[in-house]
């Protein structure tokens, strides 16, 4: 059909995608100019979608005419898409974030399932080798859509409770060992095998079916902590198969961008397992989301509430503070009260600090772009190893919305679901003080013996409310003493 743009173009406007992508990469490394990196990362985006449909004038283009048969119904689907995407991304709640990001994730995996079938379905794989590829990006593609619509269900609290059965690994194993044998079955049909008792386009249903069966069944028994890598292990999973999908189509940008997502999802899995304190094999091939044997070690004593004003007041004469943010505080929406509780605090020449625990809130990173919002220096904000020995010699810890990630169980009872999870020692501090709207327990689902410690009192309320009436006390101070 047209045949006027020679393949270089095309090479080119993918490698201006490629660049755009690492760079746009690169500067979202820091919390200062990754909104830049997200605007140069898109742009890159738009180029390696050009590029797909300038490829459609190529001579190369000319000898699949299958590609020219469906333009409208792409085009129309990236309208829907990129339309239904930007309404809900400009309205989505800053707490809805790791949902939607669970979700897209999960598009992702799906895109490169669909690819897979269509090649599959069309009998277009060419040789055994792009065959086993596209099985595989499928198998990849679709095992990370079905357990991302888990995932996704699991942090919006439609699925609240871990759902495990006796056997629950072996009957996994079973379903992935059948989910490589129909893949096998597919191979040799192609390659001429006969006898195989259904026809290949069934076999390919099966193996489609069977992978998002395991997806659902790997996904369904993870709970509480350890949500953080399987988020962030299906965001490798989506980038690999869509890497490997762009080897099956031989598109270099959806190759490159796929790359580049399964390299940063295995990053993160890598650094999220890290901060549960558990390898990733370990993660993957045994203790996936199951906690320890007995029963959780029992609490005594009750928790001891105080005034917003009181705590306050006590931090206005500290010394030294270090701040807890947890998913509270972005559920509260108070990013911006804190950071004016935090200057008036400074003004009276309190040290104060930022501690963040890799897993804090519902996503990787969500405690460092609330306060990056807010425009707390970067030179306040503190990671876990940075900081965790300075509790020890500081006056206050202040807990906002957190629970699980200064939760003292995961150090000392064996029994709990977190053990062995580094946490942030808020409980050295000399007085700790845990704003949150009451008895509510932590994403794990535990009791926190850090509530029912002599140097801890509780601030009920909504994070944002106490620290309007922390504000106001500590002004009121000043007003007293003018
Ligand atoms: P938690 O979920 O452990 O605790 C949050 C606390 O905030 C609750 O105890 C709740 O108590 C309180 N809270 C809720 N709303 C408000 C409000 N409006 N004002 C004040 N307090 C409020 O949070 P953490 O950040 O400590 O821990 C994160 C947990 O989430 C970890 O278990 C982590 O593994 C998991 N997770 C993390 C992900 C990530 O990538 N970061 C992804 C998925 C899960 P109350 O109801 O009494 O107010």
């Amino acid at each position: 059909m047209f045949t006027l743009i020679p393949q270089i173009v095309i090479g080119g406007a993918d490698l201006i995608a490629a660049f755009l992508f690492l760079f746009g990469l690169k500067r979202m490394s820091s919390p200062a100019t990754a909104p830049s990196g997200i605007r140069v990362a898109g742009v890159g985006m738009v180029a390696a979608v050009l590029a797909s449909f300038l490829y459609l004038f190529t001579v190369d283009a000319a000898a699949r005419p299958h590609l020219l048969v469906n333009v409208g119904l792409a085009v129309t689907a990236l309208l829907v898409g990129g339309a239904g995407a930007w309404m809900v991304g400009r309205k989505v709640a800053m707490t809805a974030m790791p949902q939607m990001v669970a979700i897209y994730n999960g598009m992702g995996g799906g895109a490169a399932g669909a690819i897979a079938a269509v090649e599959l379905f069309g009998g277009r794989t060419q040789g055994a080798t792009q065959l086993v590829v596209t099985l595989l990006g499928g198998c990849i593609g679709a095992i990370s859509l079905s357990g991302s619509v888990i995932a996704w269900a699991k942090l919006d609290g439609l699925l609240k409770a871990p759902f495990r059965v006796t056997g629950q690994q072996v009957l996994n194993g079973l379903v992935f060992a059948a989910t490589v044998a129909v893949g096998g079955v597919i191979v040799a049909s192609a390659l001429g095998v006969e006898g195989l008792g259904l026809t290949t386009p069934t076999w390919i249903w099966v193996f489609f079916a069977l992978a998002l069966v395991f997806g659902v069944l790997m996904t369904l028994p993870i709970g509480g902590a350890d949500m953080p890598v399987v988020i962030s292990i299906y965001n490798a999973f989506t980038g690999l198969a869509v890497g490997l999908e762009g080897f099956v189509l031989q598109n270099p940008a959806l190759m490159i961008a796929g790359m580049v997502v399964g390299a940063a999802g295995l990053l993160l899995t890598v650094l999220m397992a890290k901060a549960m304190n558990r390898s990733v094999a370990n993660v993957l091939f045994t203790n996936f989301g199951t906690p320890a044997k007995g029963k959780p070690g029992a609490i005594k004593g009750s928790e001891r509430p105080v005034e917003a004003s009181d705590a306050a007041i006590k931090m206005r004469y500290a010394t030294s503070v270090i701040i807890i943010p947890g998913y509270g505080l972005a559920a509260a929406r108070a990013q911006q009260k804190l950071y004016e509780f935090v200057k008036l605090l400074l003004a009276a020449k309190v040290s104060v600090k930022f501690a963040i625990h890799p897993v804090a809130g519902r996503m990787p990173g969500q405690m460092d772009v609330l306060l990056a919002e807010a425009g707390v220096p970067y030179d306040m904000i503190f990671q876990l190893d940075d900081i965790n020995d300075d509790f020890a010699t500081t006056d206050v810890a202040l807990v906002i919305g957190a629970n699980d990630v200064v939760n003292p169980a995961a150090r000392t009872d064996k029994s709990s679901p977190i053990f062995g999870m580094p946490i942030l020692n808020a409980d050295k501090a000399g007085q700790v003080y845990v704003i949150k709207r009451g008895q509510g327990k932590g994403y794990s689902g535990i009791v926190n013996a850090l509530f029912y410690s002599p140097n801890c009192n509780m601030v009920y309320g909504d994070a944002q409310a106490v620290l309007v009436q922390m504000i106001e006390a500590v002004r009121g101070l000043g007003a007293a003493a003018a």
